[in-house]
């Protein structure tokens, strides 16, 4: 499965909303009434990202910050602004039902801006990969053609 920068944006702008993000939690090892529970973490901007091997990872929507290890006390919110405190998302510490069509667009906004800078970077590493291969040809090239004139 080939995933892009715009698959990903496709992703993360899903989970801009909390309902979304808590549909990723199909297990939790936490119950409802913990305040590290799966709705508290979609509140706070998680969505399940774990695995077999790491079945209490979660990641931020926003600012891609990945967290484990959880305590059935800890509190998603301070947890996130404790890892990640540039994140947009976390520094708000509001209720989706709170936010503001112009903060929910300005999600989508960093989101896209994320995407386009990863598409760009990716692009860069072709170009000088290419730069790179044909720059190793002409010098192989130049090489035998030293050679040549040196007999
Ligand atoms: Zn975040």
């Amino acid at each position: 499965m080939i995933v892009t920068p715009y698959d990903k944006f496709l992703f993360h702008v899903q989970l801009i909303f909390e309902e979304k993000r808590l549909k990723t939690f199909k297990e939790w090892p936490f119950d409802d009434d913990k305040p590290c529970s799966a709705q508290k973490l979609a509140e706070a901007g998680f969505y399940f990202a774990g695995s077999a091997a790491d079945p209490d990872a979660v990641q931020c929507f926003l600012c891609d910050k990945a967290l484990d290890g959880w305590d059935e006390e800890d509190d998603p919110w301070e947890e996130h602004l404790s890892h990640s405190e540039n994140c947009e998302f976390a520094k708000l510490k509001q209720h989706e039902a709170a936010l503001t069509y112009e903060q929910l667009t300005n999600f989508k906004k960093q989101l896209l801006i994320k995407s386009i800078k990863k598409c760009a970077e990716e692009l860069k590493r072709d170009v000088d990969d290419l730069y790179n291969a044909r720059l190793h040809k002409i010098k192989k090239f130049v090489r035998a053609l030293k050679s040549r004139i040196a007999i």
